[in-house]
């Protein structure tokens, strides 16, 4: 009897959401467990007049992707609500997609924000905890005006806009290897290394912010095999890294958040060409 109570609510919940499957044998928070979401995540850097390199674009071909994700039904998240998806099992949207933009990167910020009232969408903005430090600590002495990285006044601005959500990109660890493992290096050396950097970003953010920051963008998408356990221990309950694919997370798998994939979003290429890409590697990376 039971069992065909849940078939029948399998069925409903597949022909709600077109990209939602359903595999339920117990409900949590009225979504079933097991249901699955499908979430592609774009990665965004900066944005220049004339981009002259691959992680740049323009200002209008950003607002050409914003438009489109309107256009074409999208609704942007962030990883707040990703999180809530697998944790609690509050439902996302039909077609939900994450826009995440690495380095805290000024003025980008700035030309950004008014595009995200406009068009009612949100970012995930992963900052360089040590840049920001120091350009607060250079706009201090008035000797710039402009920065190429976030203050921490600007980041709380960005913050209590209510369209960005601020994350790691770690403390210290944008260097030539990002946060892997060094060469030789003991894997409790490296834990140790890793926990210290995630363990200041984390008490420098909550200090200035009152934000607890809950998934790691790793630095140049670097990671290795101990990478993703030593952030669990840290209390991050999610990563991003560089492979150009979608991603499936599912409710109650809590591993599903970790490593997600993301695409890099070119320059010289136009919110058509781009997205079409996207349906393109639809090959989802299937999580244990
Ligand atoms: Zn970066």
């Amino acid at each position: 009897m039971k069992r065909t109570f849940v078939a029948i609510l399998a069925i409903l919940l597949v022909a709600a959401h077109v990209n939602v499957y359903a595999s339920p044998l117990e409900t949590l928070m009225g979504l079933a467990m097991g249901e699955v979401a499908e979430v592609p995540i774009i990665m965004y850097h900066a944005l220049e007049d004339t981009p002259d390199n691959r992680w740049e674009i323009t200002e209008k071909e950003f607002e050409s992707d914003l438009r489109h994700i309107v256009e074409n039904g999208y609704a942007t998240v962030v990883m707040q609500d990703l999180i809530d998806f697998v944790h609690d099992g509050k439902p996302l949207p039909e077609k939900p997609i994450v826009l995440s933009f690495d380095d805290g990167r000024m003025p980008t910020m700035d030309i950004i924000l008014p595009m995200l009232e406009k068009y009612d969408a949100k970012i995930t903005m992963a900052i360089i905890g040590h840049e920001t430090d120091r350009y607060t600590e250079i706009d201090r002495q008035g000797k710039v005006s402009r920065h190429p990285h976030m203050t921490w006044d600007e980041v709380i601005a960005a913050h209590k806009t209510g369209r960005v959500e601020i994350q790691s990109h770690t403390y210290d660890l944008h260097g030539t290897i990002g946060a892997k493992k060094k060469k030789g290096e003991s894997v409790e050396a490296y834990r140790e290394r890793l926990l210290a950097d995630l363990d200041k970003f984390a008490e420098i953010l909550h200090s200035y912010t009152g934000i607890v920051p809950n998934t790691l963008v790793y630095p140049l998408g670097a990671i290795s095999l101990e990478s993703d356990d030593i952030i669990k221990e840290a209390g991050y309950l999610a990563s991003l890294s560089c492979e150009e694919k979608s991603n499936l997370i599912r409710v109650g798998d809590e591993d599903s958040l970790y490593s997600l994939n993301r695409f890099l979003r070119p320059p010289h290429t136009s919110s058509t060409d781009f997205f079409a890409k996207l349906g393109d590697n639809k090959m989802m990376n299937e999580k244990r």
